[in-house]
């Protein structure tokens, strides 16, 4: 199979929202019982059956997560260098057709909000544009990154889709990682939220993943918006995509993210709400289906419920984010993309990892390993 768009397209999401509704109590005991899980055990442990299941599902993700990483949590932070976007999303406050003051952050401007991050302790660092191909287009990415790289440990980033060459070039420069969300699997759906520019282009979108493997890229971070669509039928995609990718383009790592819609002004409520109980349940899933994969959660999830989780399966949490360019010290006024809701700093969030007997990692890579 030369794209996963092939295998996408064998399946049918009524299909599949049908089999994971109908699974039973059965099929999750049988899932929580094998030592390695396939696709219809993920089914199992994303249904309403497993809801009873909870806790057993939680200490086996614990176990599972503590064996295969150790009592470790690394922290990042994103830096949003741009809001210019040409797309119409209809979830996000960066929108093309939301009337707010557009900013680019300049050389001197993306310097000065570095200083700041790094002064907070970070090594890893997560660069964020709109997608506007004139104004953040490669060429301002390679010169963002040419700024930044010798400042920071590790660069990743999630800005609009690209070409093959394109990540090529920007691996060149030191691009460790790249997030890239598919939103929504559901395709006439998508093109619904996304009515307008680039990304209305679903299948550029969905190979995307694929021209990151073979371009070479170290990791890759996937998943989708919860509250577009069904959750349990986006996410049985999501881990269908991860699957794909990890037999097809081995040497790489992946990582996946659970946003869920959060408020922005003049923003869209999400069509399907997910509970907290249900989003610990898609954690604990996915961490009982992969024990490799890293799993990933923002500072749109509140405090509370971070210091839940912290122990149940994530492995990486971003602190003290921002997400409006220049946020950290250039224009902190600036419209942010989403609100922030867990506000504490760094080091609050490196407190609460030390009382729950976790290490924070602030670096694991060095640029002396990027491919040159
Ligand atoms: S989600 Fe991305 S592409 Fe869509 S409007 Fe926001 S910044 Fe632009």
């Amino acid at each position: 199979m030369s794209t996963f768009s092939q295998l996408f397209h064998q399946h049918d999401w009524e299909e599949v929202k049908q089999s994971i509704y109908s699974k039973t109590a059965k099929d999750v005991e049988h899932a929580l019982g094998k030592s390695k899980r396939d696709l219809e055990d993920f089914k199992a442990l994303i249904s309403p059956a497993a809801a009873p299941y909870l806790e057993q599902m939680a200490q086996l993700s614990h176990q599972i997560t503590q064996k295969r990483f150790g009592k470790t949590m690394q922290l990042y932070v994103p830096l949003y260098l741009s809001n210019e976007c040409q797309n119409i999303c209809t979830y996000c406050g960066f929108s093309l057709d939301n009337k707010i003051p557009r900013r680019t952050l300049t050389d001197a401007e993306i310097l000065k909000e570095a200083d700041h991050i790094k002064e907070m302790g970070f090594e890893h660092l997560l660069l964020v544009t709109g997608e506007a191909n004139r104004t953040v287009g490669v060429p301002y990415i390679k010169n963002a990154m040419q700024l930044l790289r010798p400042h920071f440990a590790h660069l990743s980033m999630e800005v609009q889709p690209m070409d093959q060459e394109e990540y090529e070039e920007l691996i060149a420069e030191g691009l460790n990682t790249v997030y890239i969300y598919q939103e929504t699997y559901h395709q006439e759906d998508y093109k619904k939220h996304h009515p307008k520019g680039k990304k209305s282009n679903f299948e550029y979108r969905l190979r995307t993943p694929d021209r990151l493997g073979k371009a070479g890229i170290h990791k890759i971070g996937l998943g989708v918006l919860i509250g577009l669509e069904d959750w349990r039928t986006d996410c049985f995609f999501n881990a269908l995509h991860l699957e794909y990718l990890e037999k097809t383009y081995w040497r790489a790592k992946y990582s996946i993210s659970f946003p869920r819609l959060r408020p922005f002004s003049g923003g869209l409520d999400p069509k399907v709400e997910m509970s907290d109980r249900e989003l610990v349940q898609l954690i604990c899933a996915y961490r009982i289906f992969d024990e490799e994969v890293e799993l990933s959660l923002s500072t749109r999830e509140s405090e509370k419920f971070r210091d839940h989780v912290c122990k149940l399966g994530i492995t990486a949490m971003s602190a003290g984010s921002k997400t409006n360019p220049g946020g950290y010290v250039v224009e902190p006024q600036s419209l942010e993309q989403f609100e922030i809701s867990d506000e504490r700093s760094p080091a609050l969030i490196e407190e609460m990892l030390e009382r729950n007997g976790y290490e924070t990692v602030w670096k694991d890579w060095d640029i002396a390993y990027d491919v040159k």
